[in-house]
């Protein structure tokens, strides 16, 4: 594909771009579980508004838009005080989750390299319930991670492996609250208490629920302290994309105090051009997402958000108590906020999926992670709020059906197939043959995703990254 030759009218262009969107997640009708949080037209108008007001402005420079600057200290202070900080509390406002989690991670390696010369490689621990971003940080900036259990019951973070895991090359732990796949808040007082002790540092993931919680508690919900009134977290993220009802692009890594953000920072006086002084990953940014943050958080104000979150706790324990009706399923943990996860021991978790689209509906599949298995995952947004009786409905039926098909069984060809190769030596045409054996031809997705899901399921986890990785390195090229 080429630039056209004679530029197109914006008509044109217009309904190209909104043609392109057909095959798209229907995630208006309220039946997504994920992707898009969405508080309805106003807020969203407001996002517009306010992104399409400040979409050239450029964060490059604060000091020559001081109009971002201070949009930008403003949604700090308000999230810092969100989350019980004091004066002495910074940040910076970021793209997203994975963005605050990577200058988390950079920050804690930075400020060791300075504290605590001696080690040579730095290790965070990571519950294996700890967003992938966390793996994303280590992986992009040589740190080492050191996975620890969590308890099979309560999916938090098992504290007594979390002490053991402690060696003199520790810098940093980490806590979500809550985790995505389970939606439960791992015990942040007793991690900072030995964070405290082990004069490390605490990394709390807030990002789906540092904003929600604190309206929850509010409402009456038993939330345990996870923020800055926990003497020992060091650091919080918090995404305004997701329960903030921003525009994507949006989130805030915060720090205890200056001495710690200052690790953060990137200078740059070492090349012909301009002095370069970067808070975050991006240098030139658009000023559109922190002013359709700041836009939203003012335009809902305290009273709207306490507002949604009320009805998003009544729909979720509308959801746990209709999964609880459906004996064939199981929830895992104790959902602490509104996302909520199951399994089944009876029926194929990826079947039911699948019936699930067939009624419009999507869900989100989690692949098993021994000793955790297969689940799937709803993320309750306002949009689902008022579909909640017709997903337990359509869940009861998917459910039925799902237990009517026969199951794939291509996982037991590919035990075979796997109990023949050195995993360390497969090839990228080894997994090609993979994909094909699935249905994968190119970067076309069957409609049902069982089989898939089911090969997925029993790979063992460099195998399932290798796939993953051929199948992206397949999908992002043009093909006509
Ligand atoms: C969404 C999420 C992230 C990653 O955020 P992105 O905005 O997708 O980069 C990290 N941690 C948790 C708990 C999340 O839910």
């Amino acid at each position: 594909m080429k630039i056209p030759a004679k530029g197109l009218d914006r008509e044109g262009l217009s309904k190209v771009l909104k043609d392109y969107k057909k095959g798209d997640l229907t995630w208006r009708d309220g039946k997504t579980f994920s992707y898009v949080y969405n508080a309805g037209s106003a807020p969203e108008e407001v996002c517009k508004e306010a992104y399409m007001a400040y979409l050239s402005e450029n964060g490059l420079n604060p000091t020559v838009f001081p109009s971002l600057l201070r949009l930008e200290n403003e949604v700090v202070a308000m999230a810092s005080a969100h989350l019980g900080g004091n004066s002495e509390v910074v940040g910076n406002f970021t793209s997203g989750g994975t963005e605050s989690i990577i200058l988390a991670v950079k920050t804690a390696r930075d400020w060791a390299r300075e504290k605590k010369p001696q080690i040579e490689k730095a290790e965070i621990i990571l519950p294996i319930t700890a967003h992938a971003a966390f793996h994303k940080a280590a992986h992009y900036l040589d740190v080492k991670k050191v996975l620890v259990p969590v308890d099979p019951t309560t999916c938090k973070v098992d504290l007594e492996s979390l002490q053991k895991a402690i060696t003199p090359s520790t810098i940093l732990l980490v806590g979500s609250a809550p985790s995505y796949a389970h939606g439960v808040v791992d015990p942040i007082e007793e991690m900072a208490k030995i964070a405290r002790e082990k004069d490390l540092l605490l990394h709390v993931d807030g990002c789906i629920g540092a904003f929600l919680l604190p309206f929850l508690r509010r409402l009456g919900r038993p939330v345990p302290a996870f923020d800055f009134s926990v003497e020992g977290v060091t650091s919080i993220s918090m995404d305004f994309h997701k329960y903030a009802y921003a525009a994507k692009g949006a989130s805030v890594v915060l720090y205890r105090n200056k001495e710690l953000r200052k690790h953060q920072f990137f200078t740059c006086s070492e090349w012909t051009g301009y002095s370069v002084v970067n808070a975050t990953i991006q240098s030139s940014k658009s000023g559109g997402p922190l002013a359709a943050a700041w836009a939203v958080l003012n335009f809902i104000g305290e009273e709207g958000y306490l507002e949604i979150a009320k009805s998003l706790q009544e729909a979720t324990e509308k959801v746990i108590a209709g999964v609880g009706e459906i004996p064939e399923l199981r929830l895992l943990g104790n959902p602490e906020m509104t996302l909520v996860a199951a399994t089944s021991d009876e029926v194929k978790v990826f079947h039911i999926l699948d019936e699930m689209k067939e009624r419009g509906w999507y869900l989100e599949p989690q692949l098993a992670f021994p000793p955790h298995k297969e689940s799937f995952h709803l993320t309750i947004t306002p949009a689902n709020v008022p579909k909640i009786d017709q997903l337990i409905q359509d869940l009861k039926e998917a459910v039925q059906a799902a237990k009517e098909l026969p199951s794939a069984n291509l996982a037991d060809q590919m035990s075979g197939f796997l109990s023949n190769v050195n995993l360390g030596e497969l090839k990228d045409e080894d997994m090609m043959g993979l994909l094909a054996m699935v249905g994968i031809q190119g970067s076309k997705l069957p409609s049902r995703m069982a089989p898939i899901n089911e090969v997925l399921n029993v790979l063992p986890a460099p195998l399932r990254d290798g796939f993953l990785k051929n199948f992206c390195n397949e999908l992002f090229r043009y093909q006509g």
